[in-house]
This record gives C-alpha cells, structure tokens and sequence, in this order.
C-alpha cells in the first residue's frame, strides 16, 4: 500500500514535469487563475453547507476560523505574483496550525486538503490544478456524504476516532488518484501544446532564414550590379588580361591556380573529390617550325575550344605555358569515372585539325591527380599532374598517366580493355564455352554458358572485362550476343540429332534492370530458332532484390515465354529463401564458396544442408556448382543434392570440344 503510494507520487513527479517558474506557459497560467478562484468559490460553498451544523456547537468559532483561514491561503496560493516559495511557506502553515487545531475535525479535514495542493505546488504548476480539482471533487463527495446521513460531522469526530483516521486516509488516497488522473490529461494537453508551438517557432525561425538569406542575396546582387556598372570597360579588360591567356582567351596559370583553390575549399567542405589533368602537346616546336607560328597557334586555339567543349559549366581548362593546358574536373564520383573524361580528350587531341587547308593531326601527353588522394594544396597538384604529364612525354608522348603508379597500372589495364571493348561487340569476338551439368550417376542434363573474349590479345576471361562492361553499359549488347550465340549452337545440336538439353545462359544484374530486356531477349530467341523451354537464365541474387517489383514482372514474363529462371551464386547476396518464393524461379545455384569448404567445414556443411531442405521444401531444383574433389560430391548426393557442375566432371569447353560429350552423355562414371 505505501509502495503504491509512494508510485503514485512519483507519477505524480514524473507527470508535472512542466514548471511554469522555468517554462513560463501563459496558457496553464490562465487556466489555472481562472479555475482557481472559481474551484475554491465552489469548494468553499460546499464545504460552508456541510458544516452548517458546526454553528449549533462550540466548534464554531474554530470551524469559521479554519475556513477563513484556508480560503486565505488558498486565495494567497493562487495569486501567481506572489513567489513558489512564498505559497509554498502559506500552505505549510495551513497544514502545521490545522495539526494544531485538532480539536475539530473539520479543521483536520481542512488540514488534509490543503495538503495534496501543497504538494503539488512543490512539485509543479500542473500538479497543482490536479490537486485542486481533486479537491473539489472529494469537497463535493464529502458533503453530499454529510447531508445526505444527516451525520454530525463534529460528534462524529470526536465519537470515533479510528474512522476518522481511517476517512481521511481514504479521502487522500482518492485525492492523490484523481489527482494524478488529471494530472495526466493536463500533461497531454499541455505537451501537444508544446509540440505545437515549438513546430511553429521552428517554422518562423526557418522562415526568417530564408528571408535573411534572400535579403542578403538581392543585396549581393544589387552591389555586383553596382561594382559592374562603376567598372569601366577597360578596367574589366585589363583585368581580364591580367587573368586570362589572349590567344585562347583561357585561365593562365596564376589565375587556375586561384580556382583551384576554391575548389579545394568546396571539395574539403562537401568531401568531394576533383582531378587536375595536365595535358602536353608532343613536339609543338615541329609543329611550329612546319606550319609557322599561325599554324601553331591555330591548333593551340583550336585545341583549346575543343577542351572548353567537352567539360562541364563547373570544370575550367586553362592555359599554362606554350603548348600546356590544364583541366580541372570538379565533383568525381570515383577515380574510375575520369576514364570517361580521358577518353573525351584523347578524342579532342586526336581528330585532325584544318591549318591552311591540311590536316594535321597531333598527339599529346597527359597527367591526372586527385585531390584529396595525391595532394592537399593547389600548387602540389598542379606540380603532380605535370609530374605524371612529363613521364609520358619522356616515354615517348602519345599517352596518360596517372601520378600514383598503382592507380596507373590499374588504369592503363582498364583503359585498355575499355577501348578494346567498343570494337569487339561489332567484330563479334565473343564466344560461349559450355561447360556441363550433370546428375549424381554423371549423365548429362545440361551445360552452362560462360563468355570468353577471343581479343587480338588472346583469349579473355569474364573477370577481366565484365565489370568493365557493365559500368560502361556494352554489357547490354555483349549479353545479347552470348544470348543468341548459345542458343544458336544449342538450337544446332539438336538439328544434328543430339539428344536435346537445356543450355543456361548468365544474365547481368545490369542487363537485367534494361527496361527494354524481355523484347531484346523475345527477339535473340526467335533469330536463333531455339525453343524456348530449352533455354534457361541465370540471374544472381543481386539482380533481382535491387528492384523487387520490376523483378517479378520480368521473371514471370520471362517464365510465361516458356524459359526456366535459375539463381546464380545463391547464399552470397542477402535475400533470404522464404523472400524467393515468391519469385517464378526453378532452380538455385548454391555458390562455390560453400562447395569449397565441403564436407570438412562445420559452417559450410550446415549452411549448405540447410540451403538444401529448405530449398526443395520449396520446390526449387538444387545445382551445386564448383564441385572439384569426389568427397564433395559423395557429400552433396548423401544431402539431396539433383545436379552437379565444377572441375570433377569438366572444365567449360569450346563448342566443338562439347560437342564429343554430347555424343558420350554420359560425362563421368
Ligand atoms: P558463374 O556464373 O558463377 O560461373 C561459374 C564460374 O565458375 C565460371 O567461371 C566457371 O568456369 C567457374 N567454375 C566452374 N566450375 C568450377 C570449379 O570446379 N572450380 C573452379 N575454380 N571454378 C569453376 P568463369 O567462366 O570465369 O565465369 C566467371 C563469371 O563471369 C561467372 O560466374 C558469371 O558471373 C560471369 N559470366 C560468365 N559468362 C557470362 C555471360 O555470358 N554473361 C554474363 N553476364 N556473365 C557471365
Ligand atoms: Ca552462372
Ligand atoms: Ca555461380
């Protein structure tokens, strides 16, 4: 009981957390001088009826005095002018002269009342309208009990003391709770106030804001408009000589480097990052002594135009010496994203020029460097781009480089293979290797398709080229060529009377979000002549959970078409199995990476026998791929597994070299 109590009370604390001394909030405020004065009025009126009796006895006087008294210090605690502490020091006095006054218990009762309000201005302002309420509530109770028994209040005390301890206990008790009933509700009401109002001091605060800001905008551009108009024209000529080369009208050096330094403060403030790209026309001094410093200089403008064209409003190029020029590529994503650019200015450097009616074509040398990664300042990076710039003009010119010289070999090898890429899709260089899948007595059920590029350089592996591919989007047509040229085969084998199998092609999560997939792949299918059900696509997990609904539409397009739908690499994204179910999908791939550690690895055996049931609970077809050692295989027929691909039956072979295991079918007893 004293537990709840004191819980009670601490609600009660917790509750009444607004102090109006620190939070001065004019809307409590009002209420609480209106209910105030009004809850004592009636409370006072009630309790006058009840008592009414009291003038018959001697108690009277101590009865009108008390009442005095209380209604004083009710009235003095409500005045808000008066200070907490002040109040608070009047309501103890109540409390400690109705204790003295015990002779009657009206007093006593008069004592118990003023307590709770006592307490509650203590704690807080709300507290303190709860307890006033209670009090006019128990007042009203109290003497409806009174009148209603017709019971001396004044005998009644003094007959029976017990009950009178034993009311005034109940009596508080009650007090408390519908004290901190409302006490709740006025917190409430009085947070959503809160809320409200400080959502809209909020909005005013940004409102003002923004309207500082605008101020000071037009501001600025009023004084701009001003300093433009007091400049004269041949003082904004004079300092555009001053900043600018006159042949190409470009940033000169001091002037860039001022830029860069802006820029380096944006970039710092927004973590961005920039390249500076030094370029170096080769042997300018034969150009000039062929075709005479008109010549010359007719390049370096046309140059310098072609520059200017292909960056973006925020890049500035700017001229740095006879036949130097510099570029400053502002906000880059990623250091593999200036590749683009690079290739854009080769193209620049590399289409002919007209001087006097010939074409002259030239060639340069190029140096990139990043800030923040190769340099913090703007004359480091400057003295590092023209640091990477003079080691390709001392290997000969005609190249890029970039100032790390690991970056640089990772590039060049990009590079490399990005701008071999554009021509291989038009010279067709890519060819499907197949390599089989087989059942648990090694008899052939299918083959996988896997891309290999015959380039001029040998033959190349997916590794090498496919990301590359897929950032520069040839992934697309690259796909669309693998696609047809399976089918095709495949679609030849069974014309040769080869026992007909299904042949699994890779699709790239890129060109699975193609938006213009299911038509590319209708068409590929049709050209090729392959039926349908003999085809099946694998797309890894990746692909599919980017974009869940746009999944789902093309999966089930795709499996209406009659093609099987099989999970690439599963276990290594994050889908879990019970999300795929939802997916039109046949198959799941379990990745080579659990197959590995088979069947030694506790983790890999549990995932893997796990990925098994729950799989074909499903009513997915299980492939594992990359099985290479016999114990693997024993392992995952022990588990369930229906098909096998990897090392231990076959490495992925040339059509022609496929072709002989067709014949066989069977790939391994
Ligand atoms: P993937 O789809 O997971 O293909 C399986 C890879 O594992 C193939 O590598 C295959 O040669 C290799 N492999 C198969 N069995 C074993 C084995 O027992 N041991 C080992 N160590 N490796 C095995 P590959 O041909 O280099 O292909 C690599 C990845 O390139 C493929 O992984 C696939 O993601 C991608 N790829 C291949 N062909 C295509 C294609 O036509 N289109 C697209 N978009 N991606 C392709
Ligand atoms: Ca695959
Ligand atoms: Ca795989």
């Amino acid at each position: 009981m004293i537990n709840r109590m004191v819980e009670f009370w601490k609600h009660l604390l917790e509750v009444s957390r607004y102090d109006p001394e620190q939070d001065l909030d004019r809307w409590r405020e009002q209420l609480f001088t209106i209910i105030y004065p009004l809850a004592l009025v009636v409370g006072l009126a009630l309790c006058a009826l009840t008592i009414h009796d009291a003038f018959a006895s001697d108690a009277y006087l101590a009865t009108i005095l008390a009442v005095t008294v209380y209604g004083i210090a009710m009235t003095v605690m409500a005045l808000r002018r008066i200070p907490v502490r002040i109040r608070m020091g009047i309501g103890l006095m109540i409390f400690f002269s109705s204790v003295f006054f015990q002779s009657s218990p009206v007093v006593g009762y008069l004592s118990l009342f003023s307590l709770p309000p006592l307490i509650a201005l203590l704690v807080s302002f709300n507290a303190a309208i709860s307890a006033l309420v209670a009090n006019t509530i128990l007042f009203t109770l109290l003497s409806y009990h009174f009148l209603h028994y017709d019971l001396d209040i004044i005998h009644f005390g003094v007959d029976s003391m017990e009950r009178w301890v034993l009311y005034g206990i109940v009596f508080l008790f009650l007090d408390l709770i519908i004290t901190l009933c409302f006490g709740l509700l006025t917190k409430g009401l009085a947070q959503i106030i809160t809320l409200e109002r400080e959502a809209r001091r909020a909005l005013n605060e940004k409102e003002r804001h923004l309207e500082e800001a605008n101020a000071r905008l037009a501001n600025e551009a009023l004084q701009r408009e001003h300093m433009k108009e007091t400049l004269s024209e041949t003082e904004r000529k004079a300092i555009f000589y001053i900043s600018h080369d006159r042949l190409t009208n470009l940033p000169n050096r001091d002037s860039f480097i001022q830029r860069l330094g802006v820029e380096i403060m944006k970039a710092r403030n927004r973590g961005q990052l920039f390249a500076a790209m030094a370029i170096g026309i080769d042997k300018f001094k034969h150009i000039n002594s062929i075709y005479g410093t008109p010549g010359g200089d007719a390049i370096l403008a046309g140059l310098a135009e072609r520059l200017r064209g292909i960056v973006r409003d925020h890049d500035v190029v700017g001229r740095f010496g006879d036949d130097r020029f510099m570029v400053l590529f502002s906000d880059i994503a990623r250091v593999e994203d200036t590749l683009n650019v690079v290739q854009k200015v080769w193209e620049a450097v590399e289409r002919p020029f007209q001087i006097v009616g010939q074409e002259v074509r030239i060639s340069a040398s190029m140096g990139l460097c990043f800030f923040p990664l190769d340099a913090k300042s703007p004359e480091e990076l400057v003295k590092n781009a023209e640091t990477a710039m003079f080691a390709v003009k001392e290997s000969g010119g005609g190249a890029h480089r970039f100032f790390d010289e690991k970056l640089n070999t990772d590039m060049t090898e990009r590079v490399t293979i990005e701008r071999m890429l554009r021509d291989a899709v038009t010279r067709d260089e890519f060819v499907p290797y197949f390599q089989p899948k087989v059942d648990r007595y090694g008899y052939l059920l299918g083959m996988e398709s896997l891309i290999r590029w015959n380039s001029s350089n040998g033959l190349i592996m997916p590794s090498h080229f496919i990301p590359i591919a897929e950032q520069n989007g040839s992934i697309v047509d690259i796909g669309e060529r693998i696609l047809y040229h399976s089918c095709r085969q495949n679609r030849a084998w069974q014309d040769d009377g080869f026992v007909p199998k299904k042949v699994s092609v890779n699709l790239s999560p890129f060109e699975f979000r193609h938006p213009d997939l299911i038509r590319r792949i209708r068409d590929t299918i049709e050209k090729s002549g392959l039926d349908p059900m003999w085809l099946e696509l694998e797309i890894t997990e990746s692909g599919i959970v980017r974009n869940e609904k746009d999944a789902i539409v093309k999966l089930t397009e795709l499996h209406e078409m009659g093609v099987t739908l099989s999970i690439d690499d599963f276990g290594t994204g994050y889908s879990s199995l019970s999300k795929l179910k939802d997916y039109p999908l046949d198959t799941l791939k379990i990745d080579k990476t659990f197959i590995d550690n088979l069947p030694t690895d506790k983790r890999a055996v549990t995932i893997v026998t796990s990925l098994i049931k729950l799989a074909h609970n499903l009513g997915f077809k299980v492939v594992a791929e990359g099985v290479e050692r016999p114990e693997q295989l024993e392992f995952l027929i022990l588990l369930g597994c229906d098909q096998f691909q990897g090392y231990l039956f076959s490495k992925p072979l040339t059509a022609d070299e496929f072709e002989s295991r067709l014949q066989r079918q069977v790939i391994m007893s």
